[in-house]
C-alpha cells in the first residue's frame, strides 16, 4: 500500500467546491459531461477502492442551499468537519484589498457582522487545512480572462494569490487542471488519482512546474489534432469550410499545451480543430492575451507554413501516387482460367 504524504489513510472525504471566484460557472456545468468516471459513479460510491465521497457543490449538491449548504464549508473553515477535504477553487482571485467601500465576490454571510465573506477570506482559511487543493478550469489556475490587460478587480490565479510555495495539509502544490471550460474527464480523472492516493493505494498525481497533471498536459494540441497530416503536407485551410489544417486560420495548436483533441470532449467526441474551431490556447497561462487577436495567424506560423510549403507539397503528390498503387491488388490476381494467383504447388521431399 502507497502512504499519503501525510501517513495516514483516508476513508471518507469532502470536497468543498467554491465557484464564487471570478468565473461564469463553466467547469461546474463541464463536469456533468464526464464519464471517466462520472461524478455521480464518483459521489455514488461506484468505484472500488475510493474512500466514501460528500461533495458539496452549489449546483451539483443535493442539498438545497442556504446555511444547510454552507455547513460544510464553515466546518472546514474551522478545523471541525468530520473528515478531512479537498478545496476545489472554480474562477479567479479578485484582489480585495483594491475593493473601495465595497467587496469583489463572496461567497455566504460572516455570522458576527451579517457582512458577505468575500471569497480571500474562504481561501485562508480552507486552503490550509484541505488535505490536497485543486484549481479548475484557467481562471482559477492562472488568471483566465478576468485577469487581462486593464483587469479592473486585480484578479489572479490561485497559485498567484497562494504563492508557489504553498503546500497543502496533505503536503501537496496546488494542483492546476486549466480549460476554459476544464475538459470534464480531465478532471474528474485527476480528482480520482487524488482521492485514490487518500486512500493510501497511490503515489500524488505527477505535476508539472506548473502544477499541471503530466499525462494530461505534456503534449501539444498539434500532436493529437486529426489535422496534423495537413500540417505536413502543407494542406492548409485558408476558411471555415474546410477539412484541411487550420493554422493559416489562426490556430495556435502547434505551440498550445492541451489534450482536447486526442481525448475529444464528451464521450471522445469533438476536440477544437478537430471539429473546425481554431486553438486559442485557453488552457495556457498567457490566456488570453498573448494569443490575440483570436483570428490572426500566430506569429510563428507564417515562417513554419512557408518553409513546410515546398517540402511538404511534394511529399503529399508522392503519397499520392502511393495511395493510388497501394488501392489496387496484386497483378496476378485476376478471374481468368489460368491460376497465375501466387499458387505454388507443394514440393515433394
Ligand atoms: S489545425 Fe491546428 S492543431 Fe491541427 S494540425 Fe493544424 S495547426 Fe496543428
Ligand atoms: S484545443 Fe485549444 S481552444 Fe480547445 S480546449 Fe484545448 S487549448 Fe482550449
Amino acid at each position: 500500500m502507497t502512504t499519503t504524504t501525510t501517513g495516514k489513510a483516508v476513508e471518507e472525504v469532502h470536497i468543498l467546491w467554491i465557484s464564487e471566484g471570478m468565473s461564469c460557472d463553466g467547469d461546474t456545468v463541464s463536469i456533468t459531461a464526464a464519464s471517466q468516471p462520472a461524478i455521480e459513479d464518483v459521489v455514488g460510491g461506484l468505484i472500488p477502492g475510493l474512500p466514501k465521497v460528500h461533495l458539496h457543490n452549489k449546483v451539483l449538491s443535493p442539498t438545497l442551499g442556504g446555511e444547510e449548504f454552507l455547513g460544510p464549508f464553515r466546518a472546514g473553515a474551522t478545523g471541525e468537519l468530520d473528515a478531512p477535504f479537498v478545496f476545489v477553487l472554480e474562477g479567479s482571485v479578485p484582489n480585495e484589498k483594491i475593493n473601495g467601500d465595497g467587496y469583489w465576490t463572496s461567497f455566504g454571510n460572516d455570522l458576527l457582522t451579517g457582512e458577505p465573506l468575500t471569497l480571500d477570506r474562504w481561501i485562508d482559511a480552507l486552503a490550509p487545512r484541505a488535505f490536497a487543493v485543486v484549481a479548475v478550469g484557467t481562471c482559477a489556475t492562472f488568471g483566465g480572462i478576468h485577469a487581462m490587460q486593464g483587469n479592473p478587480t486585480g484578479a489572479m490565479g490561485l497559485s498567484d494569490y497562494l504563492g508557489t510555495d504553498f503546500r497543502s495539509a496533505g503536503g501537496l502544490p496546488i494542483i492546476n487542471i486549466p480549460g476554459c471550460p476544464v475538459q470534464p474527464d480531465n478532471f474528474m480523472e485527476t480528482l480520482t488519482w487524488l482521492l485514490f492516493h487518500a486512500a493510501g493505494t497511490a503515489p500524488p498525481p505527477p505535476l508539472d512546474d506548473l502544477g499541471r497533471p503530466t499525462w494530461l498536459f505534456g503534449s501539444t494540441v498539434h500532436d493529437g489534432c486529426d489535422r496534423a497530416a495537413g500540417y505536413e503536407q502543407a494542406d492548409f485551410a485558408h476558411d471555415y469550410n474546410s477539412s484541411k489544417c487550420l493554422v493559416k486560420a489562426g490556430c495556435w495548436g502547434p505551440v498550445v499545451n492541451c489534450n482536447v483533441p486526442k481525448r475529444g470532449w464528451m464521450g471522445g467526441i469533438g476536440g477544437c480543430p478537430n471539429v473546425g474551431g481554431i486553438c486559442i490556447a485557453c488552457t495556457m497561462p498567457g490566456f488570453p492575451d498573448k494569443f490575440m487577436p483570436f483570428m490572426d495567424m500566430p506569429p510563428g506560423a507564417t515562417l513554419s507554413s512557408a518553409l513546410i510549403k515546398p517540402y511538404g507539397a511534394f511529399i503529399k503528390r508522392m503519397r499520392d501516387i502511393t495511395n493510388h498503387t497501394a488501392n489496387r491488388e496484386p497483378k496476378w490476381r485476376h478471374n481468368r482460367d489460368k491460376i497465375t494467383t501466387g499458387y505454388r504447388k507443394a514440393e515433394r521431399r
